[in-house]
């Protein structure tokens, strides 16, 4: 009998730490999950998931619009935010029971409530203290919000999605992931939308051709670009309203500012001291390539170790912890290289591999394949939008190292080409392949004339 009440102790039931659980069961781990929140994570409660709800919805009113050139005439257009955030909210809740039924089915107990650590094997929950052999600390992450006068009155991530009132005016600050996502969602369900960010040009790390083009579109869209701006203070007005001071001076009085200005590892009052768990210079908790921290049994996955801050790495992380502990311990060391991942923008980006930029320094010669083009539906469509292909070849090997689109369903197209480059493949392979006819995807296999080395 072991001396411990559970082989593994999960904090947090979101992406990593709800896959882990699960898994670590699997194996026949006697397994319990703390959860304070919500079940499923951010992703499932104020992220991926309901982030994409409202995208769709966003994108019905140009859809509506774009009928007219196909002879489709839809009168009396209206938007219900009530209709879209409470439908949104019963998927959650049923996505939630889907989580709690996963977690029993497999044998994981789940405790309710705020988990401490209290000792190199201890945690305590809720007045109770529970022992584990191993413990894993998947709590995720929290926006950050800059320390500027009335940023109180900020909304960030964790409020918009259950705002009372969908705002007629809205200021998104920053240039994130976040910001880029929501300025089109507020833009799309016809708020007047302003993008206010610090840096020359939105979605820092991207592609530059790809930032440059994206930032275009997102303009031609309507949505206001402001770069090289922040907001500095903010005041609440006798109507709602917010008034916000702009480093250039100037002032803008919107209903809603939506603060997008990164998120931090989520440490704050899990008593990391009191088992001897050491944070790294960006206050992350510090883990070697096994997901270790400083103490040998407790091991950290997810966004509080901020690699890369997203779901399907959290999952990846969560699997390769089960398996190493109580399943397959020959379970391979993740590779970040080749992790594609979209911004859910409009139009969308997705992307894998290298930057032109981060190529120019691993690759002695580049070959550079772009297309810019009309997508077929928006000749018709009457919609000015455009769509932007890019490979980025490697001359020596001819290993395609860069595969960045813009464009619709951008995610689901390189998810794809995600695959292939993990597999190795060559320029040659991909002039090889047969493109499926007529899709905007089949560019990618007919790319043949170099834009630049
Ligand atoms: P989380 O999912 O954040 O789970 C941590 C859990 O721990 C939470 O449920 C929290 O309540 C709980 N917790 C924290 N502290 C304690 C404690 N002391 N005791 C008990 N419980 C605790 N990623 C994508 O891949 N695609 C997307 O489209 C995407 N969209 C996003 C949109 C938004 C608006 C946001 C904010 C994020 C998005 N992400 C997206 C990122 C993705 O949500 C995260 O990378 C992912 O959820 C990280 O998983 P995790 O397990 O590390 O943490
Ligand atoms: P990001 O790190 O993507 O972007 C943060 C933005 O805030 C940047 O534009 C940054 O500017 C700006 N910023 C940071 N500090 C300040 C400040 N003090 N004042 C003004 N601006 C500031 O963070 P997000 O919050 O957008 O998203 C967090 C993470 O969640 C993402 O990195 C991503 O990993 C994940 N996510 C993934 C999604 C997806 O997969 N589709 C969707 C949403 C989130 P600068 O560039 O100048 O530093």
């Amino acid at each position: 009998m072991s001396q411990f009440d559970y082989d593994l102790f999960v904090i947090g039931a979101g992406s990593g730490g709800v896959r882990a659980s699960r898994m670590a069961a699997g194996f026949g781990a006697r397994v319990a999950v703390a959860e304070d929140r919500y079940m499923g994570g951010t992703c499932v409660n104020v992220g991926c998931v309901p982030k994409k709800l409202f995208v769709y919805g966003s994108e019905y009113m140009q859809h509506l619009n774009e009928g007219a050139g196909f002879g489709v005439f839809v009168a009396g257009k209206t938007f219900s935010w009530e209709t879209l955030r409470d439908n949104k909210t019963r998927e959650i809740e049923r996505l939630n029971g889907i989580y709690n039924n996963l977690l029993n089915n497999s044998g994981v107990e789940l405790i309710s409530g705020r988990a401490t650590l209290i000792g190199p094997n201890e945690v305590e929950v809720a007045g109770q203290t529970f022992t584990a052999k191993n413990i894993l600390i998947a709590t995720g992450g929290w926006p950050f919000v800059p320390d500027i006068p009335g940023k109180e009155h900020m909304i960030t991530s964790n409020e918009v999605f259950y705002l009372d009132e969908f705002p007629e005016k809205a200021l998104v600050l920053g240039a994130g992931y976040i910001a880029v996502e929501f300025a089109g969602i507020f833009n799309g369900l016809g708020a007047e939308t302003e993008l206010v960010f610090r840096g020359e040009q939105m979605l820092r790390g991207f592609d530059e051709e790809v930032r440059e083009f994206v930032s275009d579109e997102i303009a031609k869209k309507g949505v206001k670009v402001t770069a090289q701006d922040n907001v500095v203070s903010i005041e609440k007005l006798p109507n709602g309203q917010l008034k916000a001071a702009l480093q250039s001076g100037e002032e803008r009085v919107v209903d809603q500012i939506l603060c997008a200005t990164g998120r931090r590892p989520n440490v704050a009052g899990l008593g990391l001291e009191s088992a001897g768990v050491e944070l790294n210079d960006a206050g992350a908790i510090a883990v070697n390539d096994q997901f270790q921290t400083s103490v040998e049994h407790i091991y950290a996955i997810g966004d509080v170790v901020d690699r890369i801050q997203l779901t399907p790495v959290a999952l990846a992380e969560g699997m390769f912890i089960a398996n190493r502990l109580f399943g397959d311990k020959d379970y391979p060391e993740l590779d970040y290289e080749n992790i594609p991942t979209a911004v859910f923008c409009q139009p969308n980006i997705g992307t894998v591999g290298l930057t032109e930029e981060q190529a120019r320094v691993h690759c002695r010669r580049l070959r550079i394949y772009t297309s810019s083009f009309k997508p077929m539906k928006h000749t018709l469509s009457g919609e000015d939008e455009r769509s932007l292909m890019k490979l980025i070849v490697d001359d020596a090997s001819d290993k395609v190292v860069g595969a960045h689109m813009v464009g619709p369903e951008a995610g689901e197209i390189v998810q794809g080409l995600a695959i292939a480059m993990k597999a190795g493949a060559t320029k040659a392979h991909f002039d090889s392949t047969v493109g499926v006819h007529p899709t905007a995807a089949e560019e990618f296999v007919t790319l043949r004339t170099v834009t630049r080395h």
